[in-house]
């Protein structure tokens, strides 16, 4: 039997901004290059109330978010200040997901999967996980799997695996929504782990070094399962803490729909998983403000995969990530309102 620590009933939803540094801007949104001008600024100074009431009086749009990060920051900083509470909360049975949200080039695979001297928040969660287990008295008791997949153009590939063919959704009344045949390894420590996403990485329908209409489609969804074993004179019980980390397809599409504000529909050009999804931060948003809105779910691949980590008691993070570069402007606006409205 499944036990998971009955502290609150729904979904609480972070929303984190991550502004890149400067850089020579590329992708299709090129305007020019090498002569940008910033046109973001952080001030952590300004408050909700103070912003809604000059919101129209200036011409600068002002948003507020829980955390922002500017061009200085490292993957680290954000793991520390947004990312950690919830991660040990994933060891105590909660679920979780933290994606990144953005445009293509905008720093999601960097905030996500990130380098040596930085290394993302896949990698930095899973130490945290190994750091905690070690740290447990019981720390034989715990089972650490992870899995990778990649879900594009609405089919779902195994990026563990040398030659994934297509994987299909199950559901049934015991396991809830998995999917069939997808390989879930175990894993001892971090290190191996970075191995295996390099790899998974390198096998991606998208590759970060190419900004192209296809490359900016592909979802990679880290799962990481934290089970531990519970047993007292009468029986033993399983605890289970499930964590999404989820590198999302570029956003551009998705934000050009919704930039009226309306509610996102699907469309021929339009990547279904990212606006089902966008759909359901915003169902996760209403319902943190207003009490219980239907949340949907069941509209894409990416969203019923995510299910668990979207609902219940679970935590969510969403990490906008931005450039600072005037060029990018119309992108970073609808980021940002995109983000603003999750709140
Ligand atoms: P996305 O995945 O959103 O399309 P990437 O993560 O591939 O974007 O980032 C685009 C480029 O910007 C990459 O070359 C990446 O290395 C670089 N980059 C992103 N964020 C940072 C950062 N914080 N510091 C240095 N380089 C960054
Ligand atoms: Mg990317």
């Amino acid at each position: 039997s499944l036990k998971v620590p009955a502290t609150k009933k729904t979904t609480t939803l972070t929303v984190a901004v991550k502004c890149r540094p400067l850089m020579r801007e590329r992708g299709r949104d090129i305007v020019r290059v090498n002569d940008n001008k910033e046109v973001v600024i952080l001030d952590p100074d300004l408050s909700k109330d103070y912003l809604d009431r000059i919101q129209n009086r200036t011409k600068e749009k002002k948003y507020c978010f829980d955390y922002a990060f500017g061009p200085d920051s490292t993957n680290l900083d954000v793991y520390t200040r947004s990312i950690y509470s919830v991660i040990t909360g994933v060891v105590q049975g909660l679920n979780a997901t933290v994606f990144a949200y953005g445009s293509t080039g905008s720093g999601k695979t960097y905030t996500m999967v990130g380098t040596k001297d930085d290394p993302g928040l896949m990698i930095l969660s899973l130490h945290t996980i190994f750091d905690l287990i070690r740290k447990d008295k019981n720390s034989d008791d715990f089972d650490i799997t992870c899995s990778y997949l990649e879900v594009y153009n609405e089919v779902i590939y195994d990026l563990l695996e040398k030659s994934s063919g297509h994987l299909e959704l199950r559901e049934d009344p015991e396991h809830g929504i998995t999917v069939a045949g997808l390989r879930s390894i175990k894993v001892h420590s971090a290190d191996k782990i970075l191995e295996l996403l390099n790899l998974g990485n390198s096998r991606r329908k998208t590759d970060s070094t190419e900004a192209n209409v296809t490359s900016s489609r592909s979802h990679a969804v880290l799962e990481i399962t934290v089970k531990r074993k519970q047993k007292n004179k009468y029986r033993s019980q399983i605890m289970q803490g499930k964590l999404a980390l989820v590198d999302l397809a570029g956003s551009e599409r998705a934000s050009e729909t919704n930039s009226g504000g309306q509610k996102l529909r699907d469309g021929a050009n339009i990547n279904r998983s990212l606006l089902a999804l966008a759909n359901c931060i915003n169902a996760l948003g209403k319902q943190q403000k207003k009490g219980l809105a239907y949340v949907p779910y069941r509209n894409s691949k990416l969203t019923r995969i995510l299910k668990d980590g979207l609902s219940g008691n679970s935590q969510t993070v969403m990490v906008a990530t931005i450039s600072l570069a005037d060029c990018q402007y119309h992108h970073t606006l609808n980021t940002l309102k995109y983000a603003d409205r999750a709140k």
